[in-house]
């Protein structure tokens, strides 16, 4: 969506839209699949820029960090961003998209795409490492089932030998108190 700014002065801008996101744009291997994205906002003239808030709601597919498992939840982000046009040939290019984490956004002329804005907001919402649940048991990585169904027959095998040993030996030794 394109908004123009200058239009915006005469009167503030509303949207309310469904938007689809190809989950590959974000380039995030944990997330599997995203819902259409619904978000609603406004753009008023504040001078000396323009002010933006909108509110996202949507549904995402995480993979499990730990066991691989499909997360499916509901996401919801809400926006506030300072526009401001500075144009001029050093402005726009130095400040960059990246000055969003401030909450200001720099662009050159009077025309704001809001992809990069719906697309950020998407990518914040996906955490570090998403997981089923706090406690996920995850894989084994000797036979790769899932922990959190019951122990698999590895962990008896992998514990360490001289352990059993010492512990049957203990067991035969008299109280040394
Ligand atoms: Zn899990
Ligand atoms: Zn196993």
């Amino acid at each position: 969506m394109q908004i123009w700014l200058d239009q915006v002065r005469d009167e503030p801008f509303n949207w309310d839209e469904t938007q689809s996101v190809s989950p590959e744009i974000l380039d995030r291997p944990e997330l599997l699949d995203l819902g259409p994205v619904a978000w609603r906002g406004q753009v008023i003239y504040a001078d000396p820029g323009y002010f933006l808030r909108a509110r996202l709601s949507y549904e995402q597919t995480l993979s499990c960090n730990r066991c691989l498992k499909p997360i499916v939840e509901q996401a919801q982000s809400d926006v506030e961003l300072m526009i401001l046009v500075e144009p001029g040939p050093e402005a726009a290019g130095e400040h960059a998209l990246h000055e969003q984490d401030l909450g200001i956004l720099y662009l050159q002329n009077e025309l704001l795409e809001t992809d990069p804005i719906l697309i950020e907001q998407l990518q914040l919402n996906i955490p570090m490492k998403p997981l089923c649940r706090e406690d996920c048991q995850g894989l084994c990585p000797v036979c790769g089932a899932d922990r959190n169904a019951g122990a698999c027959s590895c962990e008896e095998s992998t514990a360490d030998p001289r352990w059993a040993a010492l512990a049957a030996l203990k067991g035969r030794l008299p109280d040394a108190r």
